[in-house]
């Protein structure tokens, strides 16, 4: 493959097209953005009146790889996520809890906030409180209203499907037995069913509601992402993602109520995560299979195995979540950290081997079409572990040198700027969240500096300290392993 400059980022980087499956064409396309260099992206994020449970995270994930995967191919990225913190069921719920509405979502956003950085997403560029942005709502609504798109009943203001005729046109719902003036006041509705939706809700007896110049109420769930994405990334954006389910209604509104008033397309790449199942059932509170981050850490699952897992499934395949796939994640996080410390650690024959430059060329080459390929993460996966099991046979042969070690940890850094699971720092962050409470336990920078000066005392030939050292650790939970190849690596009991 030949090294010249890219034709999206403008930097010098391999030539691989980037493809995207684009639920908008219904086609995989090349993905070049509007601006070169730059993309702008949009993700739904979560409603808070609970906590997110992982058929959320699954997309939350995929984001997470959607964003750093651009960032590694030298793309500025610049992401919105909405936090949807007023909607029918929050209204309910901080009611019953005789709560605000402030008060009871605060809550939810600090756990949100905490799972997400549990799972090592990176924090996007904005992150837009629906309550915040009311203004920039009521104005989307009066610029529609402005332009014949809106009709009012008792006090709610609706959009009119019938006047937007490319409506339909993301989720492909078909329009043509739609009736007109049917409209729907509730958020999430009927599938199969266009109707004129609320862009503003008159509120009901007792409700919270926000005084305004188009009257009294609060905002319908779709005109918040419009006036959101609008407000930070411009009229049109790169990218568009979220989890399969809000296709529609959802997405569909969203470029009705964004189009109709700009006149401009609202998002050219729009990317949809599958469900995620839990033993082969689509997850959902209703069926009781409903696991949150936090119920999986307490029953023993680490930070790492869930996001590899979350990671590991191509977004587009629906993945099937049980005990024993994140038993098989855990297991292969951990091979990469045993093969990641075995190689910082070894000590191997002074040279580099021409074979391995080779191979590390071809691991880097077949990750990166993985991961161009819509973001193929099965294949970039196999990509690495047929590279740990190549390395981990040439060092078994004697035939890994020095001089190899560097160039496969930079393939393996390649790897974890966009997988994030290397870092071995599970007990560290489940302690966060009040699991696995033993004070007493070191953390990985203690650890750390433990063992480097229990290498210290080896080096200068101090037998009894660096034993002490190794007994004091053994007592906290900390096991030493002295490698084969003369290093040391430690793991928590
Ligand atoms: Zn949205």
């Amino acid at each position: 493959m030949s090294v010249q400059e890219s034709p999206t980022t403008g930097d010098r980087t391999t030539m691989t097209s980037i493809q995207f499956h684009n639920t908008l064409s219904g086609q995989t396309e090349p993905f070049v953005p509007l601006v070169k260099g730059e993309v702008r992206a949009y993700t739904c994020g979560p409603t808070v009146y609970d906590f997110a449970h992982i058929g959320n995270f699954r997309t939350f994930v995929f984001q997470d790889v959607l964003r750093r995967y651009l960032k590694s191919k030298g793309f500025r990225v610049i992401q919105v996520m909405n936090l949807t913190d007023v909607d029918d069921r929050i209204i309910q719920k901080s009611a019953a809890a005789g709560v605000s509405i402030r008060e009871y979502t605060d809550k939810y956003i600090q756990a949100y906030l905490d799972d997400r950085k549990s799972l090592n997403l990176e924090p996007p560029e904005h992150i837009a409180r629906a309550t915040e942005h009311i203004d920039d709502m009521v104005e989307l609504i009066q610029r529609l209203t402005a332009k014949g798109f809106t009709y009012t009943s008792d006090g709610s203001t609706y959009f009119r499907i019938s006047k937007f005729p490319a409506y339909g046109k993301l989720s492909k719902i078909d329009v043509a037995g739609m009736q007109a003036g049917a409209r729907v006041d509730v958020d999430r509705y009927d599938k199969d069913n266009a109707r004129d939706f609320a862009l503003w809700k008159a509120p009901k007896p007792g409700e919270h509601f926000w005084e305004t110049p188009i009257g009294p109420g609060r905002p319908g769930w779709h005109i918040e992402c419009s006036a959101m994405a609008m407000k930070y990334l411009g009229d049109t954006l790169d990218i568009h993602s979220g989890g399969v389910d809000l296709t529609f209604p959802h997405h569909e509104n969203e470029i009705a109520e964004s189009e109709a008033a700009t006149g401009k397309p609202f998002a050219r790449y729009w990317l949809h995560a599958e469900h995620l199942l839990v033993d082969q059932e689509k997850m959902s509170k209703s069926l009781g299979n409903f696991a949150t981050l936090r119920e999986l850490f307490a029953g023993g699952h680490k930070p790492s195995s869930i996001r590899f897992l979350l990671a590991s499934v191509p977004y587009r395949r629906q993945l099937n979540f049980t005990p024993e796939s994140l038993q098989g994640a855990a297991s292969s996080v951990e091979r990469l950290r045993t093969f990641a410390a075995r190689l910082r650690s070894g000590k191997f024959p002074a040279g580099a081997s021409a074979s391995i430059t080779d191979r590390v060329a071809k691991a880097r080459e077949e990750f990166d079409q993985g991961l161009a390929d819509d973001l193929n993460t099965a294949q970039a996966l196999a990509a690495i572990f047929d590279l740990v099991r190549d390395v981990n046979t040439a060092i078994d042969r004697g035939e890994f040198r020095e001089g190899d070690a560097a160039p496969v940890l930079a393939v393996l850094e390649m790897f974890d700027a966009i997988f994030a699971v290397l870092r071995d720092d599970d007990a560290e962050k489940l302690r966060a969240f009040g699991i696995g409470g033993d004070s007493a336990a070191p953390g990985d920078a203690e650890i750390e500096a433990r063992v480097a000066e229990r290498e210290a005392a080896r080096k200068r030939r101090d037998f009894a300290a660096s034993d002490r050292i190794r007994d004091e650790l053994a007592e906290r939970g900390i096991i030493l392993e002295d490698s084969r190849d003369g290093g040391v690596r430690w793991k928590r009991k």
